[in-house]
């Protein structure tokens, strides 16, 4: 992040856009903010940090844009020329979008906080800020995408595992399975096609950073193996000699 303001902004109050150098491209981040150095100071630090960036410099520019970019994160200003930054923000949520908002305002008493958050923001921070908690907020908006776009099952051939209600199926059949298979399943699941190895499955599955002097892994690898293959079924689970465990729908595989 750079330390000083940029000298310039050739467009404003227009929108100005940039594209990254790095990180993200495809996380787009919209600066509603009519103080010029503020909002170049922010939009060079998420330029920096990998962010694709778009500022309006006025309320109603930054609704229409909002309305119709798909816009990740809002960055949101109260007062504003045009409409203020809670009415832009009352108008969004009324149309039924759901992007996430952060109002970055001057404005900090409780019941401002108490206000934009009653009106659909997600988080809010009040000026003068520190640019590393705004990153760290956004990131951790962003974050929460992450949680809700996992999946509700994964597939690997005619094996599925309901993450949901944490059940197995084959050919449409449950599998009983106990907690540490369910764990080892899904963990060679998400890793299809991949060589796990004895080492990473412990960890992950066991939460291990050493090796046990049980055969802990081959015993629980041998049991989900009779569970999920059965004689009618093509094998799904290979063992890799000196290297681990794949789980693949290829059958020509070579153990
Ligand atoms: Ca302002």
């Amino acid at each position: 992040m750079a330390g000083s303001l940029p000298t310039s902004v050739s467009s404003w109050p227009l929108i100005t856009r940039a594209t990254p150098m790095s990180g993200n491209p495809s996380t787009r981040i919209l600066i509603v903010e009519d103080e010029e150095p503020i909002a170049g100071f922010i939009r060079q630090g998420l330029m920096e940090a990998g962010f694709v960036v778009d500022i309006a410099g006025d309320g109603l520019r930054g609704f229409e844009l909002a309305k119709s970019e798909p816009y990740n994160i809002l960055i949101l200003d109260i007062m504003l020329p045009g409409i203020d930054g809670l009415e832009l923000l009352r108008r969004l949520r009324s149309t039924g979008m759901n992007t996430h908002v952060l109002i970055l305002s001057a404005k900090g008493s409780v019941s401002d906080r108490v206000t934009g958050l009653q009106l659909g923001a997600d988080d809010y921070l009040t000026k003068p800020f520190a640019f590393a908690e705004l990153l760290a907020r956004i990131q951790s908006l962003l974050r929460r995408d992450r949680g809700a776009q996992e999946p509700l099952s994964l597939v690997v051939s005619d094996l599925i595992l309901d993450l949901l209600n944490r059940k197995a199926f084959r050919g449409g059949e449950e599998i009983d399975l106990q907690p540490q298979e369910y764990s080892l399943l899904k963990y060679l699941m998400v890793n299809r096609g991949r060589v796990v190895t004895r080492t990473q499955i412990l960890q992950h599955v066991w939460g291990y950073n050493f090796h046990p002097s049980t055969n802990l892994v081959e015993v629980h690898v041998c049991r989900l193996r009779e569970k999920i293959e059965r004689s009618d079924k093509p094998k799904l689970l290979r063992t890799i000699r000196g290297a681990g465990y794949m789980l693949n729908d290829d059958v020509q595989i070579s153990e």
